[in-house]
């Protein structure tokens, strides 16, 4: 895919290394008042500028009765803000008569909300009605986490001719009471990075944490993996807010939290600082090819114990063996300093693999009429 950057859109957005690229605004238009007021908060946050207004005005609510965006009457009142700010505009679309009015009242930047990425119809829609239309889209990932889903958006939006596009992480949604409102996976965004090279990407710390305290945490993360940008819900008022109210932050809050952000270097050309880094690398792949030594001869184990089972015809599974090397296993946690989380998953990948193997071994042959 031949996408374009950010900067390279036209917007006359000024770009610096040292400060992330940065969209706030409300999570929903609500007043004309309320705009304007939180735009010129956040345009006169001096110590950090931020980039681009962002406001919701059709809101996707996942329960009904509740409030779901004030509609085309917003229009105005974000164009006004956007130009008595100099700041470009980006909006929520989710159907074509969306993308419509968006076009009629000369919105700079749209972007698909999470509940819309899940749906291929809805996007193909947006995708058909912007064919032919030269403007930068954002496409956040979708609520659950599937990657084929958010890919695929970019895709259809691509095939349409849209190639000012950039991606938004805003977190996956998981059942339950869990610290965050939407688990942030962060494997996910970088896979997405890793299969669109030159696709940019932009966390959403608001939608991940759900509350203001958590925001700072999950900004510094994202700038730490080397994100593009930072899109953070400003309210001029926010707990007085329409929606979102706990994760909201006041313009004061926002220059707050971004003077706080460490903003480190994605590459350095310093020849003694690559020096040193080549060498610590060196040796981390020494250790890595170490340990799938260690791991293929662990398999060597396991083939061999697979025939011992076959020969006396028991089970794979031996439960108790199992929980065993589950329980001392995560027991070593404290004293190595790894995450039990960490143990676990690897631990069970390692149980997986080797279930495999011996399943090769005890496998049936498979009767010519079953094929
Ligand atoms: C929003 O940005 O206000 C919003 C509705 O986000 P999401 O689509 O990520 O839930
Ligand atoms: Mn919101």
């Amino acid at each position: 895919m031949n996408i374009i950057n950010i900067k390279d859109w036209g917007l006359g957005i000024e770009f610096s290394k040292e400060m992330p690229f940065v969209i706030a605004g409300p999570c929903s238009a609500e007043t004309e008042a309320q705009v304007m007021q939180t735009a010129l908060g956040i345009h006169s946050m001096l110590s950090q500028p931020v980039s681009m207004l962002r406001a919701g005005v059709w809101k996707p609510r996942t329960r009904p009765n509740s409030f779901e965006g004030i509609g085309e009457v917003a229009l105005p009142w974000l164009k006004l803000a956007s130009r008595t700010t100099g700041l470009p505009l980006c909006i929520e679309v989710a159907t074509a008569k969306h993308v419509e009015l968006a076009l009629k009242y000369g919105i700079d930047v749209l972007w698909i909300g999470a509940r819309t990425t899940v749906n291929p119809f809805a996007v193909q829609e947006i995708a058909d009605v912007l064919k032919g239309v030269d403007i930068p889209v954002f496409v956040k990932n979708p609520v659950n986490p599937d990657l084929q889903l958010w890919l695929g958006a970019i895709e259809r939006l691509y095939n349409s001719g849209i190639n000012k596009l950039a991606a938004i992480h805003r977190g996956f949604s998981v059942y339950g009471n869990q610290l965050y409102r939407n688990v942030p996976l962060w494997e996910i965004p970088i896979e997405l990075r890793r299969q669109v090279p030159g696709l940019e990407i932009i966390c959403d710390p608001s939608h991940i944490g759900g509350k203001r305290a958590l925001l700072l945490d999950i900004s510094q993360e994202a700038m730490l993996l080397d994100f593009d940008g930072l899109m953070i819900e400003t309210h001029i008022n926010p707990d007085e807010a329409w929606s979102d109210a706990a994760q909201q932050l006041t313009p004061k809050a926002l220059n707050e939290l971004l003077q706080q952000l460490k903003k480190p270097h994605a590459a350095i050309t310093d020849p003694i600082f690559l020096n040193k880094l080549e060498k610590l690398r060196s040796h981390i792949d020494q250790i890595d090819f170490k340990v799938l030594e260690l791991l293929a001869e662990r398999m060597l184990m396991v083939r061999e114990i697979g025939d011992y089972k076959k020969d006396n015809n028991i089970t794979i599974l031996q439960m108790e063996r199992w929980a065993e090397i589950y329980r001392s296993r995560m027991a070593m946690a404290p004293e190595l300093e790894l995450a039990t989380e960490f143990i676990e998953s690897l631990i069970n990948a390692i149980h997986k693999e080797s279930i495999r193997q011996q399943n090769q071994i005890m496998k049936v042959d498979l009767p010519e009429i079953l094929k």
